[in-house]
């Protein structure tokens, strides 16, 4: 509801621009709109319960500017502004330039003002509500002045808000590897999707593997035990810790060689349970002669279930 007695014409002005921008933004048609123009007379308006006011914030109000709404929802830290806004059918648009007036060059660190050149990089981020976001990033390129240093130009960093070369946010990274942590590959896609995020099913699974991997203490118990990388034709080791119940390592063969090199760079390793494959037998002897070795479950309820057969 718009608070319409006792409008300046300046108010009013800026009252048909923000109705306008809203109508068309309802009927999907691309809407730009320089925000210096769209604040440009009284740039002061709250949402407060859908109720937009157009009057001037007092002094200590909690109401905020339309530039502090939406600088506010960018990445945090990030030296941005924003200098037009447009909504398509794809989502919203925030085109946003650096503000700082001079970048580090990234060979001698020393800080420089000359500009080069500038150019935009897309951003993907998160999403407003669930209205994808997209931000067309306009980076600038400056010349370094250090007489020795071994780059003419360079390009400014931006590490609040993405990595170089990086398409989309690090927040929005940071999503993606917490659903596909949580969902998987397909499923975490599709619950992105539904939330206005991108990241295909592909692209979570990069971000998870990614990850490093957590500290773990090393392992004392292991297990060895045949892997097939391509069942039937090639095979390698799996070496188990069995007190985590988790792989720690795939060895490239079963030989005895590759075994006893693994246990000569794992001193701490004390028992060992394996088949009773002579290759096994052969590397553990060599590469932890102190370690126990021992006949695994699996391999001693089979041996028991065909000797019991057998008689
Ligand atoms: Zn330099």
């Amino acid at each position: 509801m718009l608070q319409s007695e006792k409008l300046t014409w300046e108010e009013c002005n800026f009252a048909r621009i923000v109705a306008g921008f809203w109508l068309l933004a309802t009927f999907r048609k691309v809407v730009r709109v320089p925000l210096s123009q769209l604040v440009s007379c009284h740039d002061v308006f709250s949402i407060d319960a859908l109720v937009l006011t157009l009057e001037p914030a007092p002094a200590g109000s909690a109401r905020m500017t339309c530039t502090a709404l939406c600088t506010a929802l960018l990445p945090p830290q990030a030296p941005l502004s924003i200098e037009t806004m447009a909504m398509t059918e794809r989502g919203m648009t925030l085109d946003v330039a650096v503000t700082t007036s001079q970048a580090h060059c990234p060979t001698c660190t020393q800080p420089s003002t000359p500009m080069h050149s500038n150019y935009r990089r897309t951003l993907a981020d998160l999403p407003w509500a669930t209205t994808p976001v997209q931000l067309p990033l306009r980076v600038r390129r400056f010349w370094c002045e250090t007489p020795h240093c071994a780059r003419q130009t360079f390009t400014e960093r931006v590490p609040q808000v993405a990595p170089c070369s990086a398409r989309a946010t690090t927040r929005l990274s940071t999503m993606q590897t917490a659903t596909g942590l949580a969902l998987g590959g397909a499923a975490g896609a599709r619950h992105l999707a539904r939330q206005g995020m991108p990241g295909s099913r592909n692209t979570l699974l990069r971000r998870v593997r990614r990850l490093p991997a957590p500290e773990a203490p090393p392992p004392r118990a292991i297990g060895l035990d045949d892997w097939a990388k391509r069942k039937g034709h090639t095979s390698g080791t799996i070496v188990v810790d069995l007190d985590r119940h988790c792989p720690v390592d795939l060895l490239e063969d079963r030989t005895a060689e590759t075994v006893a090199a693994w246990l000569q760079a794992h001193p701490e390793v004390t028992v060992v349970a394996r088949d009773r494959a002579e290759a096994y037998a052969s590397g553990v002897t060599q590469g932890a002669p102190d370690a126990v070795q021992v006949a695994d479950r699996w391999h001693l309820v089979q041996h028991l279930r065909e000797a019991v057969e057998a008689e």
